[in-house]
């Protein structure tokens, strides 16, 4: 089925996409129907602003990301970033850009992933725009969410001894990335051969369908644990690292036999012949949290389930240094992951 939007119109394509939202924060006064949303927070707290910019052709390549998916991490990359202000993540807004190439029910998936994404992180749809485009889909999201005014984590608070602390495993959303990259192009024009993708359901779901790690914020806050320093991996834990210690003016230390890495993720480096640490340090889209604790915390950070040390902060003459398996000392560098995808 196909129904062109302008069948609809502007006005009601919203009315149709949005149709059913309830407000389920208090914070929500009021969402979608007037000239803006109304949004009320008590004075004791902060409110954190987030906004992200999604091109077709640059940030997601929808000849494998179905809508739906692209729908719920478009808004899980949001939440994201307001976890990693130690935030809770409350209202977002989506404006679209469309070309003639998509229909009414295009959109309909691509809201229904943002739609599944808000219920599950409780966040309120409260506004948006949509517009036509001459080529392409453009996606822009801006998130709203809140913490409390002494609570909010930055990346320019790592002290000196601080550990540094990761949530989950790393790697395994980029070699998802180049698992569907591999098979777009063995699949061009063979129509008749289905991709094999089983025993790998774990890194196409991890590039897929990312998770942002509102239980890690909740076990921290839970601990009594309020991190130095914050913020989550989209680029790469080498680069993230970097950005830490430059904005609070540090050195770290980093143990490659430290970094979690999933089996899946080890097998696939070994299948595309990539190293695995350059792939888990360079990766990215992992969206885990990266962190630091005072050291005077690492008993009740060790009680929590799904968090490595990784390293320690060191002061700033002392670089940033990565220890290898066989106590190689190498300096970290920031690859990216668009430099290392631009490498092969
Ligand atoms: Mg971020």
């Amino acid at each position: 089925m196909r129904t062109e939007i302008s069948t609809l119109g502007e006005f009601g394509l919203i009315a149709h996409l949005t149709e059913g939202i309830k407000l389920e924060n208090e914070s929500s006064k009021y969402g979608i129907g007037d000239d803006a949303a109304v949004l009320s927070y008590p004075s004791e707290k902060q409110i954190l602003v987030t906004t992200d910019l999604l091109m077709e052709g640059v940030h997601f390549d929808l000849t494998y990301v179905p809508l739906k998916h692209l729908g719920y991490k478009s808004a899980i990359v949001n939440f994201s970033d307001i976890y990693a202000m130690n935030g809770i993540p409350r209202q977002i807004t989506i404006s679209l850009a469309l070309s003639k190439r998509f229909c009414v029910e295009d959109i309909e998936d691509f809201y229904a992933g943002v739609r599944l994404a808000c219920q599950q992180y409780h966040v309120d749809i409260v506004g948006g725009d949509t517009s036509s485009s001459l080529t392409g889909l453009a996606i822009s999201i801006t998130c709203i969410g809140e913490a409390d005014k002494d609570k909010v984590v930055y990346r320019s608070g790592a002290k000196e001894t601080d550990l540094i602390c990761v949530s989950g495993d790393l790697g395994a959303a980029y070699m998802g990335l180049q698992l569907l990259e591999r098979e777009k192009t063995v699949l061009k024009g063979e129509k008749d051969i289905q991709p094999d993708f089983s025993g790998k359901e774990y890194l196409l779901e991890r590039q897929l369908k990312p998770e942002a790690r509102k239980d890690i914020i909740e076990k921290l806050a839970a601990a009594n644990i309020i991190p130095s320093s914050m913020m989550d991996i989209s680029d790469g834990l080498s680069s993230e690292l970097l950005h830490i210690c430059k904005q609070s003016n540090t050195g770290c230390r980093v143990y490659e036999e430290h970094i979690p890495i999933d089996y899946q993720t080890a097998v696939m480096a070994e299948e595309f012949n990539m190293n695995l640490t350059t792939c888990a340090m360079n990766g990215g889209e992992d969206y885990e949290l990266l962190f630091t604790i005072p050291i005077a915390d690492h008993e009740k950070a060790s009680q929590i389930e799904g968090i490595r040390f990784i390293g320690h902060i060191t002061k700033p003459e002392l670089g940033y240094a990565l220890i290898t398996r066989d106590g190689k000392e190498f300096e970290l560098k920031a690859q990216g992951w668009n430099s290392l995808k631009e490498k092969e």
